[in-house]
């Protein structure tokens, strides 16, 4: 090929190149975890190193989310006197060295350490594309002794708890409070629902009745929320078909649920821990920031996991069709689950194994999900939840 037809030939896939992409922008997927604490609340370990630990370990977005605080202003953390602590402040120093980390020993003999912020802490890590951090809140609010929890993702001012006069009232105030600000700055921001079943403080009933809510935990990785419900409570994920079965018959959007770690502990690894790296959401989004991933996670475009990996998702008009990311020597079983117009409860719509399924969506369905629970182990599982998992969203299906 002579000079000049090189030329042409290169430019012709520059322009092919270029149209295809304006046509249809390439999405991707993009792993991370909405609620995580650090010792700006009750969690035990330094922001960096938890950031640390995320992005070593293939996440792509995490955010902070401490109880009713945003990593801001002046704070410094006592580091209690148990060695484990004492341990890890050690190698914090080591790890980040004098010139960063701001330490004194007080006239008690106590080691106080001023915690880094978000607007110090995430320049050290973030990447374009690569890592992101969300600044977010876990606005901590309670009725009648009940824990009502809320994270607020991609917050950007504190939201104090909004109190009320019952479970409902409090959670609302709480959700308009969110939806104010991000009305106010016009900014992408989600709230979701934090572990329903702790302490059972939310009954069903309480969630059908909430306005303008789209996200709750499904899974939380906290070792005391009780993901599986009891003898008198339902699992999570149970209650989370009779929300939408609730919520079509309203004429309300569908309600999509999250994996979340809610971790705590840095240090202690086990059932009666709280760690990281639990559960996760996966969003298929155009690029790694809040709004991307806002966008794409209220459009549905995002599964939940404890483990097992999705080659493939699509849904169109007629169907839901998975493929996994299959490991050697595991099986999976895939589970649509829905709910039939007229009925009022939901079931098991059809179930298979192998590493693919897809499901046609007929007219007779109000919605369907699918579930894909692995062979495989949990490494450090809770209560009953024994093998990986992954939750597909729930896709109405259209009313003809
Ligand atoms: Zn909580
Ligand atoms: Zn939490």
């Amino acid at each position: 090929m002579n000079h000049s037809r090189l030329l042409i030939a290169i430019s012709i896939i520059a322009i092919i190149g270029c149209s295809t992409e304006k046509q249809s922008p390439t999405k991707q997927w993009y792993k991370g975890n909405l609620h995580t604490h650090s010792y700006w609340s009750d969690g035990d370990e330094f922001p960096e190193l938890i950031m640390d630990w995320y992005k070593s370990h293939d996440y792509q977005f995490v955010a902070l989310s401490d109880h009713n605080t945003l990593a801001e202003g002046d704070k410094w953390k006592v580091i209690p006197q148990n060695s484990i602590f004492q341990d890890a402040f050690e190698n914090y120093l080591q790890t980040y060295g004098s010139e960063w980390v701001n330490y004194k020993i007080d006239s008690s003999d106590h080691t106080q350490v001023k915690l880094k912020t978000y607007k110090e802490y995430k320049g050290k890590f973030e990447e374009a594309e690569k890592f992101l951090i969300i600044q977010s809140e876990e606005i901590t609010d309670h009725f009648d002794g009940k824990p009502l929890h809320m994270n607020a993702t991609n917050i950007q001012t504190k939201i104090d708890a909004q109190g009320g006069n019952s479970v409902v009232d409090v959670l609302q105030n709480n959700i308009d409070a969110v939806i104010k600000q991000r009305d106010e700055l016009d900014i992408p921001m989600i709230a979701h629902i934090n572990h329903p079943n702790f302490g059972y403080a939310l009954e069903l009933e309480d969630m059908i009745a909430l306005k303008n809510e789209q996200f709750f935990e499904v899974y939380n990785g906290h070792h005391m929320v009780n993901n599986s419900g009891d003898s008198t409570h339902m699992s999570t994920e149970n209650m989370w078909d009779f929300i939408n079965i609730a919520y079509i018959e309203k004429n309300k959007p569908i309600m999509y649920g999250l994996a979340t770690d809610d971790s705590h502990h840095y240090h202690t690894k086990g059932r009666d821990w709280s760690n990281a790296g639990r559960g996760w959401i996966e969003v298929r989004a155009e690029s790694l920031s809040p709004k991307s991933l806002i966008d794409a996670m209220e459009a549905g475009d995002f599964y939940a996991s404890t483990g097992v990996e999705l080659k493939e998702l699509t849904i169109d008009n007629n169907r839901i069709a998975v493929e996994l990311m299959q490991e050697e020597g595991i099986t999976y079983k895939i589970d649509f689950i829905g709910c039939k117009k007229g009925k009022l409860d939901p079931e098991e719509l059809m179930s298979t194994n192998g590493d693919k399924a897809s499901f046609e969506l007929t007219d007779d369905l109000l919605f369907v999900r699918c579930k894909i629970t692995s062979s495989k182990l949990q490494e450090n599982p809770i209560e009953n939840i024994l093998y990986e998992a992954a939750w597909t969203q729930p896709v109405l299906v259209n009313m003809k």
